[in-house]
Protein backbone atom coordinates (compact mmCIF):
# COMPACT_ATOMS: atom_id res chain seq x y z
CA UNK A 1 0.00 0.00 0.00
CA UNK A 2 1.31 3.98 -0.37
CA UNK A 3 -0.26 6.81 -0.49
CA UNK A 4 -1.47 8.97 -3.08
CA UNK A 5 -1.42 12.84 -3.56
CA UNK A 6 -4.46 14.06 -2.88
CA UNK A 7 -5.40 16.85 -5.80
CA UNK A 8 -7.14 20.24 -5.03
CA UNK A 9 -9.99 22.28 -6.49
CA UNK A 10 -8.84 23.73 -10.10
CA UNK A 11 -7.25 20.39 -11.05
CA UNK A 12 -9.43 19.30 -13.96
CA UNK A 13 -9.83 15.60 -13.29
CA UNK A 14 -11.99 17.25 -10.34
CA UNK A 15 -14.49 18.26 -12.81
CA UNK A 16 -14.76 15.39 -15.14
CA UNK A 17 -17.44 12.61 -14.96
CA UNK A 18 -15.28 9.83 -13.91
CA UNK A 19 -15.40 6.42 -15.89
CA UNK A 20 -17.46 3.06 -15.05
CA UNK A 21 -14.92 0.31 -13.75
CA UNK A 22 -14.87 -2.38 -15.75
CA UNK A 23 -11.27 -4.02 -15.03
CA UNK A 24 -11.77 -6.05 -11.83
CA UNK A 25 -7.60 -6.69 -11.57
CA UNK A 26 -4.91 -6.11 -9.32
CA UNK A 27 -4.84 -2.94 -10.07
CA UNK A 28 -8.17 -1.90 -9.25
CA UNK A 29 -7.61 -3.30 -5.39
CA UNK A 30 -4.38 -1.56 -5.43
CA UNK A 31 -6.34 1.92 -6.05
CA UNK A 32 -8.41 0.62 -3.24
CA UNK A 33 -5.92 -0.16 -0.90
CA UNK A 34 -3.77 3.34 -1.51
CA UNK A 35 -7.03 5.07 -1.31
CA UNK A 36 -7.47 3.45 2.53
CA UNK A 37 -4.27 4.43 2.78
CA UNK A 38 -4.29 7.73 1.40
CA UNK A 39 -7.54 8.31 3.21
CA UNK A 40 -6.34 7.12 6.68
CA UNK A 41 -3.26 9.63 6.62
CA UNK A 42 -5.13 12.70 5.55
CA UNK A 43 -6.86 12.45 7.52
CA UNK A 44 -10.54 11.63 6.44
CA UNK A 45 -13.92 10.08 6.78
CA UNK A 46 -14.18 9.27 2.67
CA UNK A 47 -12.41 9.83 -1.00
CA UNK A 48 -13.29 9.22 -4.14
CA UNK A 49 -10.81 8.05 -6.99
CA UNK A 50 -10.77 11.35 -8.73
CA UNK A 51 -9.32 13.06 -5.76
CA UNK A 52 -6.33 11.01 -6.18
CA UNK A 53 -6.59 11.72 -10.13
CA UNK A 54 -8.10 8.37 -10.98
CA UNK A 55 -11.06 9.36 -13.29
CA UNK A 56 -12.78 6.02 -12.29
CA UNK A 57 -15.96 5.18 -9.90
CA UNK A 58 -14.57 4.36 -6.74
CA UNK A 59 -14.82 5.47 -3.42
CA UNK A 60 -14.14 4.73 0.11
CA UNK A 61 -15.34 5.65 3.10
CA UNK A 62 -14.43 5.06 6.91
CA UNK A 63 -17.15 5.75 9.65
CA UNK A 64 -14.67 6.48 12.77
CA UNK A 65 -16.34 4.55 15.73
CA UNK A 66 -18.11 6.28 17.73
CA UNK A 67 -17.14 5.92 21.46
CA UNK A 68 -19.97 7.17 23.28
CA UNK A 69 -22.56 4.69 21.27
CA UNK A 70 -19.91 2.18 21.01
CA UNK A 71 -20.26 1.52 17.69
CA UNK A 72 -16.94 -0.03 16.11
CA UNK A 73 -15.59 2.10 13.10
CA UNK A 74 -17.26 0.76 9.46
CA UNK A 75 -15.16 0.73 6.28
CA UNK A 76 -16.63 0.63 3.00
CA UNK A 77 -15.05 0.67 -0.86
CA UNK A 78 -17.85 0.82 -3.29
CA UNK A 79 -17.10 0.05 -6.98
CA UNK A 80 -19.10 1.95 -9.61
CA UNK A 81 -21.80 3.25 -6.63
CA UNK A 82 -25.04 4.29 -7.20
CA UNK A 83 -27.47 6.28 -5.24
CA UNK A 84 -30.49 3.89 -5.64
CA UNK A 85 -33.13 5.61 -3.26
CA UNK A 86 -33.08 8.68 -0.93
CA UNK A 87 -35.88 9.45 1.07
CA UNK A 88 -37.54 12.60 1.80
CA UNK A 89 -36.43 14.40 4.63
CA UNK A 90 -33.12 16.25 4.26
CA UNK A 91 -31.05 17.83 6.80
CA UNK A 92 -28.69 20.73 6.24
CA UNK A 93 -25.26 19.57 7.88
CA UNK A 94 -21.28 21.08 7.58
CA UNK A 95 -18.68 19.40 5.33
CA UNK A 96 -15.32 19.75 4.29
CA UNK A 97 -13.65 18.50 1.53
CA UNK A 98 -9.75 17.33 1.34
CA UNK A 99 -9.69 18.70 -1.93
CA UNK A 100 -10.85 21.89 -1.01
CA UNK A 101 -8.86 22.63 2.13
CA UNK A 102 -9.59 25.56 4.47
CA UNK A 103 -13.16 25.63 3.54
CA UNK A 104 -16.70 24.05 4.82
CA UNK A 105 -20.36 24.59 4.29
CA UNK A 106 -23.47 23.89 5.13
CA UNK A 107 -25.29 21.12 2.47
CA UNK A 108 -28.53 19.83 2.36
CA UNK A 109 -28.56 16.27 1.47
CA UNK A 110 -31.57 13.61 2.52
CA UNK A 111 -30.69 11.40 5.92
CA UNK A 112 -31.13 8.42 4.10
CA UNK A 113 -29.76 6.78 0.93
CA UNK A 114 -29.42 3.09 -0.68
CA UNK A 115 -25.96 2.47 -2.29
CA UNK A 116 -25.58 0.37 -4.85
CA UNK A 117 -22.20 -1.14 -6.29
CA UNK A 118 -19.48 -3.88 -6.43
CA UNK A 119 -16.69 -4.73 -4.26
CA UNK A 120 -13.16 -4.86 -5.72
CA UNK A 121 -13.63 -7.98 -7.08
CA UNK A 122 -16.89 -7.53 -8.84
CA UNK A 123 -19.33 -8.87 -6.83
CA UNK A 124 -22.42 -6.58 -6.13
CA UNK A 125 -23.10 -4.96 -2.42
CA UNK A 126 -25.17 -2.52 -1.19
CA UNK A 127 -25.72 -0.45 1.88
CA UNK A 128 -28.62 1.22 3.18
CA UNK A 129 -26.98 4.34 5.42
CA UNK A 130 -28.14 7.07 7.57
CA UNK A 131 -27.35 10.72 8.90
CA UNK A 132 -23.76 10.92 8.99
CA UNK A 133 -22.83 7.94 6.68
CA UNK A 134 -25.51 8.48 4.34
CA UNK A 135 -24.18 12.27 3.70
CA UNK A 136 -20.24 11.05 2.96
CA UNK A 137 -21.83 8.49 0.41
CA UNK A 138 -23.45 11.46 -1.09
CA UNK A 139 -20.41 13.54 -1.09
CA UNK A 140 -18.42 11.40 -2.64
CA UNK A 141 -20.48 9.60 -5.26
CA UNK A 142 -21.06 13.18 -6.21
CA UNK A 143 -17.28 13.60 -6.90
CA UNK A 144 -17.40 11.20 -9.47
CA UNK A 145 -19.78 12.91 -11.35
CA UNK A 146 -17.72 16.22 -10.99
CA UNK A 147 -19.55 17.50 -8.06
CA UNK A 148 -18.30 19.02 -5.31
CA UNK A 149 -20.03 20.42 -1.80
CA UNK A 150 -19.66 24.29 -2.58
CA UNK A 151 -21.57 23.45 -5.49
CA UNK A 152 -24.50 22.38 -3.28
CA UNK A 153 -23.88 25.12 -0.63
CA UNK A 154 -27.10 27.22 -1.68
CA UNK A 155 -25.77 30.64 0.33
CA UNK A 156 -22.71 32.05 0.16
CA UNK A 157 -23.08 33.05 3.56
CA UNK A 158 -23.09 28.97 4.61
CA UNK A 159 -19.77 28.62 3.27
CA UNK A 160 -17.01 29.82 6.02
CA UNK A 161 -12.75 29.33 6.08
CA UNK A 162 -12.13 27.03 8.88
CA UNK A 163 -10.67 28.56 12.38
CA UNK A 164 -6.72 28.06 12.68
CA UNK A 165 -7.44 26.07 15.71
CA UNK A 166 -10.16 23.31 13.76
CA UNK A 167 -7.51 23.50 10.88
CA UNK A 168 -4.86 22.27 13.48
CA UNK A 169 -7.09 19.74 14.32
CA UNK A 170 -7.87 18.87 10.88
CA UNK A 171 -4.54 18.13 10.06
CA UNK A 172 -3.41 16.66 12.96
CA UNK A 173 -2.05 12.83 12.86
CA UNK A 174 -4.87 11.48 15.50
CA UNK A 175 -7.59 9.51 14.09
CA UNK A 176 -10.12 11.86 15.51
CA UNK A 177 -9.21 13.99 13.07
CA UNK A 178 -12.91 15.73 12.74
CA UNK A 179 -13.19 19.25 13.71
CA UNK A 180 -15.83 19.10 16.36
CA UNK A 181 -17.53 22.02 16.77
CA UNK A 182 -21.05 22.67 18.90
CA UNK A 183 -21.25 19.38 18.75
CA UNK A 184 -21.62 18.49 14.88
CA UNK A 185 -18.83 16.78 13.34
CA UNK A 186 -16.72 18.69 9.98
CA UNK A 187 -16.96 16.13 7.04
CA UNK A 188 -13.54 16.04 5.55
CA UNK A 189 -13.89 13.65 2.35
ZN1 LIG B 1 -14.70 15.75 -1.03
Amino acid sequence: MATRDIITIGHPTLRKKARKVTEFGPALRQLIDDMIETLRAAPGVGLAAPQVNISQRVVVVELPADKEEGTPAELYAFVNPEIVKTCREVEEGEEGCLSVPGYVGEVSRPTMAIIRGQDGYGKPQKVRAYDYLARIFQHEIDHLNGVLFIDRVTDPAKIRKITPEEAETATGEVAEALVLMEGEAVLMA
